[in-house]
């Protein structure tokens, strides 16, 4: 349960990432881990080809130093999604933090 609650939360970091520049696997894996998210590429790789099917990321292969990568970038669809995450969290974080006893 915690696991399905968390990816939702990983979901809208890897949008807002997706929409400051394009990311790759690897990198995502870091900076989640920087924001205390540990997931396995197991995880991760079907969550970016989720929101690839969904329309929100698109990709593409690059080959960086010699190694392909694959980066992910927003779409405009990905783009509305995460506008509407955002004012959502924003409604969320009020009542659930700022509405503590
Ligand atoms: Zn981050």
């Amino acid at each position: 349960m915690m696991r399905e609650l968390l990816l939702g939360f990983i979901k809208i970091h890897i949008l807002y990432h997706a929409g400051q520049q394009p990311v790759y696997g690897l990198w995502l894996m870091e900076e989640l881990a920087r924001h205390g998210y540990t997931i396995s590429p197991g995880t991760l790789y079907p969550t970016l080809h989720s929101l690839e099917r969904a329309g929100y990321l698109t990709s593409e292969k690059r080959v960086v130093g010699g190694r392909q990568r694959r980066y992910y970038a927003i779409t405009p669809a990905g783009e509305t999604a995460l506008a509407e995450a955002r004012d959502r969290l924003a409604e969320l974080v009020a009542e659930v933090l700022e509405e503590r006893p």
